[in-house]
Order: C-alpha cells, then sequence, then structure tokens
C-alpha cells in the first residue's frame, strides 16, 4: 500500500484563515512542511480518503486526477473532511467526457448521506451508508469503519454511544474510524477521535497492522475536552495498541491533523513524538 499525505492540518488549516497566533505567523514566515491544508489522504491512487475543502488544492498541489478515483471514504460530517458541492462537480455539465466511466462512490455514515442528499446524485455518483464493524468490499480492499470518540453531543437527538474512560457518551452522528486491508497489509486510518473505544482494541487485538495514523489535533498541548489527541495521548495509545498486538515492532505510526491551535513547528512536533512520524502535506509512505 501507499497512502499519501494530502492534507494534515484540522479545520481551520495551518495558518488558519484569521489568525495571528504565534503558530500561524511562524507557518506563514517558514512555509513548506509548516503550511498544512485541511484533512485528506489518497490510497495507491485510487482510495479518497475524505473530501474536505482543500481537495481541489490537494489535486492541484500533488498533480492527482480525480477521474481515476471511484471511491471517497468519509469519516465524518465536519467541514473540513467533506465539502458536499465540490463532490457533485462529477457530473455532466461540470465534468466532461466520462461517458460510460463507472460512478464514484462515496462512502460514509448516516449523517454524511444526509449531507449528501441535498446534492443531486445520478450515473455519475453513487453514495453509500456503512455500518460499524460492518466490513465491505470497496474497489478490492476490506474496508471496516470502527467507531470514532468523535462528535459527542449532548443534544436530545444525540444517539450512538461510544465509551472512553469506562464512561459513555452519546454522538450526534456515528464518526467512522477506518481499517483497511488489502492483500494481507492493513491501514488503521484513525481522524478524528480521541483514545480509541474498548469495541476497537478488541476488534484490532491481535491484528499487526502495518500503518496506524493516528490523530493529533491538540499537537504539544493538553486538551480537556473529549475528542481528539495529542502527542502524549499518541504516546500512550501506541502502548496499548502495542500491548494489545494490534501493532508490532514493525508497525508504522504517523500523527496527523494538527490544529495551529495546539501545533508546534515540525522538529518540535517530532521531539515530542518518539516513534512516531510527523505527517506533512505531501508526504508518502509505501508500506
Ligand atoms: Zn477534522
Ligand atoms: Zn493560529
Ligand atoms: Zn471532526
Amino acid at each position: 500500500m501507499k497512502l499519501k499525505y494530502l492534507g494534515t492540518a484540522a479545520a481551520e488549516g495551518i495558518p488558519a484563515l484569521f489568525c495571528r497566533c504565534e503558530m500561524c505567523a511562524y507557518a506563514r514566515k517558514a512555509g513548506g512542511k509548516e503550511i498544512r491544508r485541511r484533512a485528506g489522504a489518497l490510497l495507491d491512487g485510487t482510495l479518497k480518503l475524505d473530501f474536505g475543502p482543500d481537495s481541489y488544492w490537494q489535486m492541484i498541489s500533488e498533480n492527482l486526477d480525480y477521474t481515476d478515483i471511484h471511491a471517497v471514504l468519509i469519516t465524518h460530517s465536519h467541514e473540513d473532511h467533506l465539502e458536499p458541492c465540490d463532490v457533485t462537480y462529477r457530473r455532466p455539465g461540470f465534468a466532461n467526457k466520462l461517458d460510460g466511466d463507472r460512478p464514484m462512490t462515496v462512502y460514509g455514515n448516516g449523517k454524511v448521506m444526509q449531507v449528501l442528499e441535498k446534492y443531486s446524485v445520478g450515473p455519475w455518483q453513487n453514495k453509500k451508508q456503512l455500518q460499524a464493524f460492518e466490513t465491505v468490499e470497496i474497489e478490492g480492499y476490506q474496508v471496516t469503519p470502527l467507531e470514532a470518540v468523535h462528535c459527542l453531543s449532548w443534544e436530545p437527538d444525540a444517539r450512538w454511544p461510544v465509551v472512553f474512560e469506562n464512561r459513555a457518551y452519546l454522538r450526534g452522528e456515528e464518526a467512522f474510524i477506518y481499517l483497511i486491508e488489502k492483500d494481507g497489509k492493513k491501514l488503521l486510518y484513525a481522524h478524528d477521535t480521541d483514545e480509541l473505544t474498548p469495541a476497537d482494541m478488541d476488534y484490532l487485538a491481535g491484528k499487526k497492522i502495518d500503518l496506524i495514523s493516528l490523530d493529533c489535533t491538540n499537537g504539544v498541548i493538553q486538551a480537556e475536552y473529549i475528542g481528539h489527541m495529542g502527542a502524549a495521548d499518541n504516546l500512550r495509545m501506541r502502548e496499548k495498541l502495542l500491548a494489545c498486538g494490534a501493532a508490532d515492532a514493525h508497525t508504522i505510526f504517523v500523527a496527523n491533523h494538527f490544529s495551529h491551535n495546539g501545533a508546534a513547528p515540525m522538529a518540535e512536533l517530532q521531539k515530542q513524538l518518539p516513534g512516531f512520524i510527523v505527517a506533512y502535506d505531501g508526504m508518502e509512505i509505501e508500506f
């Protein structure tokens, strides 16, 4: 498998749209790997993970041809992960010479389906709802959505319980992380989420995953809220994944999805994340 990171920031990007914080000022000045687009990745050039507002910029900068992509896995409906309007530009009048081509299918949870419902769907584009812990075959990959500790909600319509630190919480939508397998290779793409639930850990135990990409939104700070991780959480998560055999000595760990509120320059992040590769836009890992 070859995983290419197309966007490695949280919702506002780095530098953020409207921000004078030190990290954003530094990123503007330093450029290069300190500039981070909104979330997204590409597996083997064929499976797109999330389709956020920077998908267009990702396409231009990384010289991609999205007409080659027939499957998009959406983790959850947050704006940095799903730009529903852009997805629909794969339709006649906006896209040409796709006659006879297979449709592109967008996979995700019920909320993602609801968001896409508002936009036209036709033979050029499908959508398909996935269920947590139910493996489906997509473009030759075995894809299993697992539960993310994310989108916690205290609204009356909140459902989808998840367990975090021995307590159950409800979520406003069924956010997913994904286990993706093909030809004996395994990728765990865990954005956005806090530390994984007991159900996830049970499912992943013994899997000896080849690459585990963990949410590191909070970077070098310790944040109190539930829904994302930082460097310290990533280190703890790594130990737990190694202890249950979800990972072993050969597993590549990547920290990804950084917010300007917790991010530090690359070198500092790397110092705080021993045993991890710190993701940057355009980074490609073959495993
Ligand atoms: Zn996000
Ligand atoms: Zn900032
Ligand atoms: Zn999110």
